[in-house]
């Protein structure tokens, strides 16, 4: 019997240590500990050993079960180290990586050149205002005091929706219907989309224009060199050299253009490497506004006594502005919706 439990021991060890998993350990146990087991059947023999010799039997029975079960358990804790082992390997999570960035949106650039132009003025205490995009033909053209006849009305190139009812071809009827509406002092800026009949690479059909105006007791062509000079030199930078040139208007008497030092050849006419500047056509100034002093005929319109009142009006292309700021060549870039475009502002 010794010698029975002294080879279940080694064959009992040397079986554990070929298991590769937790069910080859289980059948193992159960083919040496188990009811059935060879361990257990030794035992039962127990009873005909002799009594003599039956403590020491049992002590080696014993210990060889003992045996058995704590290389069991050693080698149980083993592969259990060793499953950890692997999913904490496979599962490993480097917190040094570089994230995964989500795609944040920003403000179209022709947006964020409104904004900026709409705060300047606001600083300067114009308030916004708009008014409709289809307009009837006494607003857009007979109350900014150009009549059936006049030429000024083939410059705007309209788009007709009937016959007394046109998309807006400029932001100044706001000016009407705001003075239509309300009485002196006004300052107000109407930015709005104005239409024309025009298509190339400085000229979009559809545009962005700001319209302002001042009204109030004694405004005077200085106020409107001042407002005027204090926005261009706000948006364009403090040393932007600016002129007013005499122009005419419908709807303004006197009326000035202004015009700001070519940007593209540094008001010089001629580009750094020698070349004319073909952006200003080698004059070394740029046209960004109209403006002038608002008609009596226009106050007329409105009920407004001219001889009380006056004010001056501007208008500016946002789209001009903005090429002009970021060196932009040609307009359609705005409306083509690229995000190389785009993402550079
Ligand atoms: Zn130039």
């Amino acid at each position: 019997m010794r010698a029975d439990l002294e080879r279940i021991r080694q064959a009992a060890l040397a079986d554990l240590e070929r298991c590769e998993d937790e069910a080859a350990l289980d059948q193992t146990r159960l083919r040496y500990l188990g009811r059935k087991g060879e361990l257990t059947a030794v035992l039962r023999g127990m009873r005909e050993v002799a009594a003599a010799e039956r403590p020491a039997m049992g002590e080696l029975a014993n210990a060889v079960k003992t045996a058995v079960e704590e290389r069991l358990g050693a080698l149980r804790r083993r592969l259990a180290d060793a499953r950890q082992a692997k999913s904490l390997a496979e599962e490993r999570l480097d917190v040094t990586l570089p994230g995964i960035r989500s795609a944040h949106g920003h403000l179209h650039p022709l947006t964020q050149v409104l904004d900026q132009i709409t705060s300047i003025f606001a600083e300067m205490g114009f308030g916004v205002e708009t008014g409709p995009e289809v307009e009837d033909d006494y607003h857009n053209f007979e109350a900014l005091n150009i009549p059936r006849d006049h030429p000024a009305r083939d410059m705007h190139d309209t788009f007709f929706v009937a016959e007394d009812r046109v998309l807006r071809t400029h932001t100044s009827p706001v000016q009407i219907r705001v003075m239509e509406s309300r009485q002196p002092p006004l300052r107000v800026i109407a930015p709005g989309v104005v239409y024309r009949h025009d298509d190339d690479v400085t000229h979009s059909p559809n545009f962005l224009q700001v319209e302002g105006f001042f009204v109030d007791e004694a405004v005077t062509f200085g106020d409107l060199k001042g407002v005027l000079s204090e926005f261009v030199h706000a948006f364009f930078g403090p040393r932007i050299p600016l002129r007013f040139r005499p122009s005419f208007f419908p709807f303004t008497e006197p009326s000035a253009e202004v015009d700001i030092g070519c940007v593209m050849c540094a008001a010089s006419g001629v580009l750094p490497d020698g070349s004319p500047c073909r952006v200003c056509k080698r004059s070394g100034w740029l046209e960004i506004l109209g403006s002038g002093m608002i008609d009596p005929n226009v106050f007329r319109f409105v009920g407004y006594d001219p001889e009380k009142f006056s004010g001056f009006a501007f208008g500016l292309g946002v789209e001009r502005l903005a090429m002009l700021k970021h060196g932009i060549g040609d307009i359609r870039l705005f409306y083509e919706n690229d995000l190389r475009f785009l993402r550079q502002f």
